[in-house]
């Protein structure tokens, strides 16, 4: 029993630890602008982004969630400008989307990054929604210095949904019922959080 008891309890405090209840969901659709983030052929992270980024506000708003976008149209913003709307706001988390790159082709599924052990949770229960969501390789949620992320004072996660580089994934990103699970899976895991930081 008092073995079980441990770990439950380092959770729990963990969980603690990081935990206030959110009033705003600022969700930030990664590059825009001059900056099309990983592309290939015609498609381009940038698009699906912000797709995905306006699906996740849509239905958090529908819930009655107050939410901020960092950019609502195909605009160049840099990283500390992202940071700076972000951290205007109090009682706040931070969602950043992104899709993912790499010159190893057949590399591909999905992996969402936190940078301070107070967004470790939310970051778990976001990655957990999209797997849900989504069959697909799951490629663990990691620790990474990612600028939006490091400097954000919220809880701040950046999410990896899917290679653009890897034919088959890029087959999926460029159809809407895909980016629609992915939301659809980011929002159980933000509405997972914050029914978990009421129970506290
Ligand atoms: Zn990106």
């Amino acid at each position: 029993m008092k073995f079980l008891f441990l770990p439950l309890l380092i959770f729990a405090t963990t969980l603690l630890a990081g935990f206030g209840a959110f009033k705003t969901v600022i969700i930030d659709a990664g590059h825009g602008g001059r900056d099309n983030g990983g592309s290939y052929g015609k498609v381009y992270e940038k698009w699906l982004a912000l797709d995905t980024a306006t699906r996740i506000q849509k239905k958090l708003q529908d819930k009655g969630i107050q939410t901020c976008m960092t950019r609502v149209s195909d605009q160049f913003i840099t990283l500390p400008g992202r940071v700076k709307i972000g951290n205007r706001f109090s009682n706040a988390i931070f969602v950043s989307v992104h899709y993912n790159f790499t010159w190893k082709r057949d590399v591909s599924g999905l992996e969402t990054f936190y940078c301070t052990p107070q967004s470790k949770p939310l970051a778990d229960l976001v990655h957990r929604g999209m797997l849900n969501e989504v069959r697909t390789v799951n490629r663990g949620v990691k620790y990474s210095r990612f600028y939006v992320i490091r400097h954000s004072k919220h809880p701040a996660i950046l999410v990896e949904a899917g290679f653009v580089s890897n034919s088959k994934e890029r087959g999926r990103t460029k159809e809407g019922w895909y980016r629609e699970a992915i939301a659809d899976g980011i929002v159980d895991g933000i509405l997972a959080y914050r029914s978990a930081a009421q129970r506290w």
